[in-house]
């Protein structure tokens, strides 16, 4: 599997490193104990498109959000992740 990096270009899988499930979003401060269980535990077993978060350590070192299908590997998108301090491909 490769990944066209928006920064760097396409490059090998070897490159990044998975970190998972891009859905999950962080509760508020306040959102209690179940919330915070539910954010760090409990994840989707998805088979088919999903979302998910990869880190380009091998290159530009940016987080990128990765859409690909989990039971084929086809990738249909790449973009740097929200919050990741990149938020928009250089022109
Ligand atoms: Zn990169």
């Amino acid at each position: 599997m490769r990944i066209v990096c928006p920064f760097c270009g396409e490059r090998e899988l070897g490159e990044f490193t998975y970190l998972g499930d891009a859905k999950p979003q962080r509760p508020a401060a306040d959102a209690g104990d179940d919330a915070v269980y539910d954010y760090v535990y409990l994840r989707e077993n998805i088979a088919g498109v999903m979302e998910e978060n990869w880190y380009h350590g091998g290159g530009c070192r940016a987080w990128l959000k990765v859409t690909r299908n989990t039971l084929t590997h086809e990738i249909s998108s790449v973009e740097p992740a929200a919050g990741a301090g990149a938020r928009q491909v250089a022109k």
